[in-house]
């Protein structure tokens, strides 16, 4: 497989008055041709930043260090014209909350082509004749009526799709996409399900999918990343994760699911200003022992990763 996609050692830190947040801590992590990986974690595990960071999407008092290379390209030292370029033709991103991320005044339609016409040199006319398409593919119908409607006369689950939509209207190689499945309530939630893998059978495009939401992520994954206080701390097989997770974390996250007997997780989120020393899950571990004191480096397994003594 080819590698998309390079994180290598990314750190995202931001500077408060007294304190600095250690969002993303040393994350290393591939995305290969083709592929579907979906970064799991509570909320507030530092997915989102590392999401938005792959764009510099990032606010002002953000301090990142390390590389990210898209098709060998360092995305963090490119000049922002280029940076500007990759933004929406080769990488697209469908942001968390769809309501806010369409502009209210402007046409449904003549904002999904207008990446169509900025990176494909398409004129206006033959976009909107996509656009169409594109409605239709997404089920967004009427399509010719669709076209011509503004923002507010679209449903939450419409306004979600045509993001996905003009995300994905100039053929990208990835798309990140950033909790899909956030605020959709259980009846539309098949809708988004499918949505994706329409997407994924329809192309050789690769997929970062960011969620809390593991049955999201099961229908979905090729492999599956896990994010604990700014770490990873599990890459593994999708497959192989649902019937047995290497990491005690993993383990705690899938027997919270109410189909796994609904057992929460003990314990409370680490802090991000002063992360537990040693292993980070240690306070909340049962398998905890003195060797937990030192962190663990992240060990390879057939293939997959973990961070945890256990393994050593
Ligand atoms: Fe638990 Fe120790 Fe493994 Fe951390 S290193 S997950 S505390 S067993
Ligand atoms: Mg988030």
């Amino acid at each position: 497989h080819t590698c998309l996609l390079d994180i290598q050692d990314l750190r995202v830190h931001f500077i408060l008055e007294d304190s600095a947040v250690r969002a993303v801590d040393g994350v290393s992590l591939k995305v290969h041709e083709g592929e579907t990986l979906t970064l799991i974690g509570e909320s507030g595990s530092g997915k989102s930043i590392l999401g938005t960071s792959i764009l510099r999407l990032l606010p002002p008092n953000a301090r990142i260090d390390g590389k990210i290379l898209f098709n060998g390209l360092d995305l963090l030292n490119l000049p922002e014209d280029d940076l500007r370029k990759i933004r929406g033709r080769d990488i697209a991103w469908v942001p968390q909350n769809p309501a806010t991320s369409l502009n209210p005044v402007l046409k449904v339609g003549i904002q999904i082509a207008e990446p169509m016409e900025t990176h494909l040199n398409m004129n206006r006319e033959s976009a909107l004749k996509k656009v169409i398409k594109l409605l239709k593919f997404f089920d967004i119908e009427p399509a010719e009526k669709r076209v011509n409607e503004y923002p507010h006369q679209y449903s939450g689950g419409m306004r979600q799709r045509a993001l996905v939509a003009m995300g994905t209207s100039t053929k990208p190689k990835l798309i990140i996409a950033d909790e899909p499945t956030k605020g959709v309530d259980a009846s539309k939630k098949v809708r988004v399900v499918e949505l994706f893998r329409k997407i994924k059978k329809n192309g050789k495009l690769s997929m970062l999918v960011i969620t809390h939401d593991l049955p999201f992520a099961r229908t979905l994954a090729d492999r599956i990343a896990v994010m604990y206080c700014g770490q990873i701390v599990e890459i593994c097989n999708a497959d192989t994760f649902f019937e047995e997770p290497l990491h005690p974390y993993s383990k705690a996250l899938l027997d919270s699911l109410p189909s796994r007997g609904l057992k929460p997780i003990k314990g409370n989120s680490p802090s991000m200003v002063s992360p537990p020393e040693g292993c980070r899950f240690h306070p909340r571990c049962e398998y905890a022992n003195s060797r937990c004191r030192k962190e663990p480096p992240l060990i390879e397994l057939n293939g997959n990763s973990v961070r945890c003594w256990l393994y050593d």
